[in-house]
């Protein structure tokens, strides 16, 4: 192996984010991507700094650092940040993703840590051409659930052990960087399965055309999603603007069980085709990680039964028409919550009505 010539230079790929940037560059070094950070910055500026609030928002002195550090030049570092990217997303769509839940008091606080999301295919083709693994940005985003490249669910479960990886680390294969569950060590692109669903199931997944259809109206909305979150923020607040501010809104109230019901609305309703296991962030109250508040799959059973409801046509993503229903929904549900859950939808309904 010709060993690379001291200090190394690495560099950012398209659509790569700035943690993932800093975890393959600290692997060349054996250390942590804080520890990196530290040597960078300096242990003053970096202190409060993490490679999570770094991909959210890098401020220009810090931008300017780590391009002196990193001898890598600015405007290849920018586009690493989601507030550079994706000008339209940065605050709330960000905080909703990184929420956790604190085990004792079982509120939802942001943590300040972006999910662990990835598409096991697109790390794959990144080693098979030579490069190392790199994380996307736009896997960051908690609406974004599926990969717009390969149409498949993104993953946050590790296909060998089934630990939940919060961060991947990131290991030295010869010369290539390739992130692993820092569980098992698997590299996560050593298997193709889908998160909670069997690999037997897997495979039935693929060759169904009914699941395949759902699933592609479901990236041909988070695909949307995320064309509006790349546009820059607007002076006025836009209709998509105020529109996905409502989604997210709806998918809170989805997700999160309010007081005093500890039925969550999403928890009501199946779906073969998105399953969820029920109680999810109840099941894991009890473990040590820093659960996310709404997984992966939650959100992506979220986005379907809401488009399901506002479409009219919930069958259309596996979920039962004649239990699939805003009625049904208010049986269920507590007034009070109920309420919320529909003054949300209106909103949102009001805003397709032409201006
Ligand atoms: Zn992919
Ligand atoms: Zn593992």
């Amino acid at each position: 192996m010709n060993r690379p010539a001291l200090p190394i230079t690495v560099t950012p790929s398209p659509g790569e984010s700035m943690l993932s940037l800093l975890l393959r560059a600290a692997a060349q070094y054996a250390v942590a991507p804080e520890a990196l950070l530290a040597h960078c910055l300096g242990s003053t500026r970096a202190a409060g700094l993490s490679p999570d609030s770094l991909t959210c928002h890098t401020a220009p002195a810090v931008l300017a650092a780590l391009s002196q550090a990193l001898r890598i030049p600015e405007g290849q570092l920018i586009p690493l940040t989601l507030s550079a990217s994706f000008p339209s997303a940065h605050e709330e769509a960000i905080a909703w993703t990184s929420a956790a839940r604190d085990m004792t008091t079982r509120e939802e606080t942001p943590s300040g840590q972006l999910r662990g999301a990835w598409c096991p295919l697109c790390l794959m083709e990144d080693r098979a051409g030579g490069s190392d693994h790199a994380l996307r940005l736009e896997w960051a985003l908690g609406v974004v659930t599926f990969c717009p490249h390969h149409q498949r669910p993104l993953l946050e479960r590790c296909q060998t052990c089934y630990h939940c990886v919060e961060r991947p680390e990131a290991a030295l294969y010869g010369d290539q960087v390739a992130l692993v569950c820092p569980a098992c060590a698997t590299p996560l692109d050593a298997h193709f399965g889908f998160d909670y669903v069997s690999h037997a199931h897997a495979q039935h997944w693929m060759r169904d055309a009914e699941v395949q259809q759902a699933w592609h109206r479901l990236i041909g909305f988070e695909r949307q999603v995320l064309e509006h979150l790349r546009q820059p923020e607007g002076q006025d607040p836009a209709r998509e603007a105020l529109a996905f501010h409502a989604l997210l809104g709806l998918m809170d109230s989805v997700l999160h069980a309010d007081a005093p019901n500890s039925l969550r609305p999403l928890d009501l309703y199946e779906s073969p085709y998105f399953p969820a296991p029920p109680k999810l962030s109840g099941a894991t109250r009890h473990l040590k990680h820093p659960y996310r508040a709404a997984h992966l799959v939650e959100r992506r059973k979220a986005l379907a039964l809401l488009i399901g409801l506002l479409e009219g046509a919930p069958q259309a993503f596996g979920f039962d028409p004649a239990h699939t229903t805003l009625r049904a929904a208010r049986e269920l549900m507590f007034p009070g919550c109920y309420d919320a859950f529909e003054r949300k939808l209106l909103s949102l309904a009001r805003l397709s009505l032409p201006a």
